[in-house]
């Protein structure tokens, strides 16, 4: 018998640890594999059953083999598979760690950004020696996407909140919310009272789309949408048109897939979220029964992760739609699968349209269409969407990767709302270089260029890939660099004491938290969210 991992599967690695026969793959140590990991995986003929990993787990991934439900029995194939490919070799080295030199005196370090990837910084600084850490973040609530991010279905991966809630209550940290960076205190001031400063800004924007007909009323980001979902006090005011039956994103990444769910489930799924009320009640009146996701490559080249693709197969009441045709390789796709020159996960990505593409339709209520080899050519319609032209696409070869080109057909299809998951893109910040082609902070390997003292982390510092096991990679990256330089001498020491601004603590936090909670509890909820800054400085006065 074995433990097996599943979908909720965040990546954090607290597993790892805790394995007592180091059975889980891959490791923070194989950094580029573990980077890009669509999951973590268990040997099963390593694994001695013991549950170490149980216990660990912040977000309730892993189960015993007996005890898989009937849709969770196919991650038994997924864990081994992975095995399969890239058999179990020992990797976990402590000695690489690089500790403080604690003759130095104590390290200070401000981080911009509460999110996942400053959150880590965080916690890994402390484990290094005496530091002391201040986290500033421009919004009243921590955590950046755990709360504002990732989709209100999976409340499993919010749950990983409770580890940084841990790290935020240490003595040597302190939690500065409602202070955004640039604005009410400046990037230099913090370098004056720090000895350095970890930027973990993220990547707030919506990469830029344009198109024929991209300006319409009804075209809109993802980005945009997931934010008014998920109660961003910025986005709570926007307002999306629900009356259409279709909808169409464009891109086939995660986020398309979290906003293709959320625009699918009935409102007593969206009833167990904690999604945002005024999107809760435009969602229960929805007439939308259609979503086509438009991937301009095909399912082998697809930017989803498969545990992801594969749980939108049990969304009660929404059935998968892929035609065969389209689940089809083309001759490139299959020419490199027949070579054994693609990943084990994109293998099962493949697979797995081929599997939704064989079954039988049952003709759910509401349908999320996939469509490869396709991109919008133009938004039709004369004030407001009407439709989407949609051009065909095929894969070649250039410089030794796969890039689409037009066929020269196309097809028009009836939508009301477009809306465009193309991807994130970094926000510049006053006083610190911005590499506006790339929309990230130029630096090398986390240390900002030409501004020593100056880090950064996440998705401001590599682009908007990966989920939180690539951020745990930078942190323990740029941790490693920032402790090297201290110890060498490099960095200033503070000049000032930081600055007193008015601040929301831990303990304003926790009162935001237990006012949203016990609004929720009163409904059967998670937490009902509070979606505009002055309704969380309220309860955060308590
Ligand atoms: P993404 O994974 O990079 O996907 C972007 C999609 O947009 C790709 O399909 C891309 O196609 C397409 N695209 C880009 N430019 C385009 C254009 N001009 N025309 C048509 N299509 C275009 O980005 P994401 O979905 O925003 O996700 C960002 C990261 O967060 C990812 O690493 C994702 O896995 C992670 N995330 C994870 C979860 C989760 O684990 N549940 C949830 C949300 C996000 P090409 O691939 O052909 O470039």
């Amino acid at each position: 018998m074995t433990y097996v991992i599943t979908q909720n599967c965040c990546n954090d690695a607290s597993c790892i640890a805790e394995c007592p026969v180091d059975c889980i793959r891959p490791t923070p140590e194989e950094r580029a594999r573990f980077a890009s990991a669509e999951m973590l995986y268990i040997d099963p003929d390593s694994c001695i059953d013991c549950g170490a990993c149980v216990d660990a787990c912040p977000v309730g991934a892993v189960s015993y083999e007996d005890e898989l439900t009937d849709p969770q029995r196919r991650f038994l194939e997924f864990n081994a598979g992975y095995f399969a490919q890239y058999p179990l070799v020992p990797t976990y080295d402590t000695a690489r760690i690089v500790k403080l030199d604690g003759s130095r005196g104590e390290l200070r370090v401000a981080i911009v950004g509460s999110g996942p990837s400053g959150a880590y910084v965080a916690e890994e600084l402390l484990s290094r020696g005496q530091v002391k850490v201040s986290v500033y973040d421009a919004l009243p609530t921590p955590w950046g996407l755990l709360r504002s991010g990732v989709a209100p279905d999976h409340q499993h991966t919010k749950d990983l909140a409770a580890i940084f809630e841990k790290t935020a209550d240490k003595a040597a940290l302190e939690l500065h919310l409602n202070v955004a960076i640039g604005t009410d205190v400046s990037v230099d001031e913090l370098l004056a009272s720090h000895h350095a400063v970890v930027l973990a800004t993220g990547a707030a924007d919506a990469q830029p789309w344009d198109l024929p007909g991209a300006d319409l009323t009804g075209v809109s980001s993802a980005n945009d949408f997931v934010a008014w979902f998920n109660g961003h006090p910025d986005a709570s005011d926007k307002v999306f048109d629900l009356s259409c039956e279709r909808v169409v994103i464009v891109g086939n990444g995660n986020v398309a897939l979290d906003v293709a769910r959320v625009l699918t489930m009935s409102r007593d799924e969206l009833l167990k979220t904690d999604i945002a009320d005024h999107a809760l009640e435009a969602l229960s009146n929805s007439s939308v029964r259609e979503v086509v996701v438009l991937g301009r490559r095909g399912p082998l080249q697809a930017a989803y992760t498969s545990p992801e693709f594969y749980a939108l197969g049990f969304l009660p009441g929404v059935e998968v739609v892929i035609d065969e045709g389209e689940a089809e390789l083309d001759e490139l796709s299959r020419a490199l699968v027949d070579g054994g020159d693609v990943s084990y996960a994109e293998q099962l990505k493949a697979g797995l349209a081929g599997e939704y593409a064989a079954k039988t339709r049952t003709g759910a209520e509401r349908r999320i269409v996939f469509r490869y080899l396709s991109e919008p050519a133009r938004v039709l319609g004369a004030d407001r969407v009407e439709g989407v032209e949609i051009a065909h696409t095929r894969l070649r070869e250039q410089d030794g990767s796969l890039v689409t080109e037009r066929t020269g057909e196309s097809e028009e299809l009836v939508a009301g709302l477009v809306l465009t998951s193309v991807g994130y893109r970094g926000r510049p910040i006053d006083g610190v270089p911005f590499d506006e082609a790339r929309g990230v902070i130029p630096n090398d390997d986390g240390r900002v260029v030409a501004a020593p003292g100056l880090y950064a982390t996440g998705w401001i510092r590599r682009g908007a890939k990966g989920g939180l096991g690539s951020s745990r990679v930078d942190a323990e990256e740029v941790v490693d660099h920032l402790v090297n330089d201290f110890n060498a001498a490099l960095l200033s020491d503070p000049s000032t004491e930081a600055q007193s601004v008015a601040a929301i603590g831990l303990d304003g936090w926790r009162a935001i938290d237990q006012h949203e909670r016990s609004a929720g509890q009163s409904v059967g909820r998670p937490r009902v969210k509070l979606v505009t800054v002055p309704d969380l400085l309220e309860a955060a006065r308590g």
